[in-house]
């Protein structure tokens, strides 16, 4: 086969010019290529084939190529029939004739544009994200799976205060001694980051202190990654300076501190007025009289009880509580609570009962928690039952998993006492029942029917009771009332 047959059927366009441009053979890729016959093609200047934006650069190639008689190769965007430009990377070699003299340039053609628009898609992609990254407010870096970090941002390098391009594309290990020089870091921290990175499924969160001036705290968080079909990618770690946040909660705490302290004395002289209201003047007071003191003395309760959770929630939420636990039967708690409630079911005509087995044993409680948690349970049970209706509280010794109720979770500690405060009021609908003691959560029948709460009673019960070791659920029925059960452990010997 000679050479012009060689290019007549090379599956790569080709197309030869004159030493002036002009197109003087082509072959059948070029035409499939161009979109049109080789008669069409064959004596156009070839500077007609390049996009506008190319023009000029192939005339550069061509003149470089005749003058320096050496070949050239570049990338640059073709017309084509589609009308769109093609990025094509183009090879440009001299052609002689028979005696050696030069008398053309044969241009080989090969398409790349989808391999150059996919790399710009990547590379924007690539930029994008870089950029996400660099932005953010938070220190991240990225560990593959063979443990080398892969990716590390601005403020990773700020918080560290070391150049990420000398721990990128290196082990973590390189990254952990730099760590470990740092005198201002806890020592064990490097240690952490290092037992994480070559763990594949563990999420971990942690906090730590910088030990500067101001001092700083640290929260940082590590997850795997994985791309959308579970193949592993690596670890990825993500700092944030919780110095201002931190600062700002204490600063909450001590103003509710402060603020429910200093309501708490005005409330409690109030509370002694009225009671001395009730006791000296009660015949002096009209039935209005009477009426109207009684009403504040029930919303004094309500605000006391409101108050006493909000301190218990900041202390919760603060990890601040303590028990302060002696002996003591269940109905010095429960008769406290009784009487914090009292003005309210007496002034709904409500019914109490108590029924308290004989055999009950000394529990080792702090009394004023528990007693919170009969007010809050015996408040509610008021609150959300009509006036008329019947509250009920009964306790009874558990010593088996089967004396218990049948809907009682499964980790109950036993022996134990076990509580049901239950109520013949408006229920609560089975898909709102796991979610009543979150905190501020309120259900629906309760926000429609605009009877007064907060939402934090429930959430203060549930934490008292399992402080105590004991656990707390419920079973109820709309418009069939709720029962509200509690254990408390029996720890005797003491
Ligand atoms: P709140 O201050 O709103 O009463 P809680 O945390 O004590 O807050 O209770 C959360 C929600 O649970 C209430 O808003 C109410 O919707 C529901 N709830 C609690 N106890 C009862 C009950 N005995 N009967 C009906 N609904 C109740």
């Amino acid at each position: 086969m000679d050479a012009t047959n060689l290019i007549a059927t090379a599956p790569l366009p080709i197309l030869i010019t004159n030493t002036e441009g002009v197109i003087t053979q082509v072959n059948a890729a070029a035409e499939a290529f161009y979109g049109c016959s080789a008669a069409a093609l064959i004596g156009t200047n070839i500077a007609n084939l390049a996009y506008a934006e190319s023009r000029h650069e192939q005339e550069r190639a061509l003149w470089r190529v005749l003058h320096t008689e050496q070949a050239w190769e570049g990338l640059l965007d073709y017309t084509t029939h589609e009308d769109r430009p093609r990025t094509v990377r183009l090879y440009l070699s001299l052609v002689r004739d028979q005696v050696g003299a030069v008398c053309g340039v044969a241009f080989f053609i090969s398409d790349v544009n989808e391999v150059v628009v996919f790399q710009r898609t990547l590379q924007r992609e690539r930029d994008r994200l870089e950029a996400i990254l660099e932005s953010a407010n938070d220190a991240m870096f990225m560990v593959d799976s063979d443990g080398t970090v892969v990716t590390a941002n601005l403020q990773f390098e700020r918080l560290f205060n070391l150049h990420r391009y000398d721990v990128l594309e290196h082990p973590l290990d390189t990254l952990v001694d730099q760590l470990r020089a740092q005198p201002n870091l806890p020592p064990d921290f490097a240690n952490v980051l290092l037992n994480f990175g070559s763990d594949r499924s563990q999420s971990a969160s942690y906090e730590f202190e910088i030990s500067s001036t101001p001092r700083r705290v640290i929260r940082w968080y590590s997850e795997p990654v994985h791309t959308y079909d579970g193949v592993p990618l690596g670890r990825l770690f993500v700092f944030r300076d919780a110095t201002h946040e931190l600062a700002v909660d204490r600063t909450k705490t001590e103003f509710v501190s402060l603020v429910t302290h200093e309501l708490g004395t005005p409330l409690s002289v109030i509370k002694n007025a009225i009671e001395m209201i009730q006791d000296d003047q009660a015949s002096a007071l009209s039935e209005d009289g009477h009426e109207y003191v009684q009403i504040i003395q029930q919303r004094v309760e309500l605000l006391e009880t409101l108050i006493k959770d909000i301190i218990a929630l900041t202390r919760i939420e603060a990890g601040r509580i303590e028990l302060r636990r002696a002996y003591h039967p269940l109905n010095v708690a429960l008769d406290e609570a009784i009487n914090s409630v009292r003005s309210i079911t007496q002034a709904r005509h409500q019914l109490l009962e108590i029924e308290l087995a004989d055999d009950l044993p000394l529990l080792w409680i702090d009394r004023n928690r528990i007693a919170q948690v009969f007010t809050n349970l015996l408040t509610n049970a008021s609150k959300y039952t009509h006036d008329g209706g019947v509250l009920m509280v009964r306790a009874a010794r558990v010593d088996h998993l089967w004396e218990l109720p049948e809907d009682s979770p499964a980790e109950v500690r036993l022996p134990a006492v076990l509580i049901m405060v239950q109520d013949t009021g408006i229920g609560i609908a089975p898909e709102e029942q796991a979610r009543i003691f979150q905190r501020f959560y309120r259900a629906e029948n309760a926000r429609q029917r605009r009877i007064q709460g907060s939402g934090l009673g429930l959430t203060i019960v549930e934490s008292f009771v399992e402080l105590h070791g004991g656990k707390v659920w419920l079973r109820s029925a709309p418009m069939e009332g709720s029962a509200f059960f509690f254990t408390i452990p029996i720890i005797e010997g003491k």
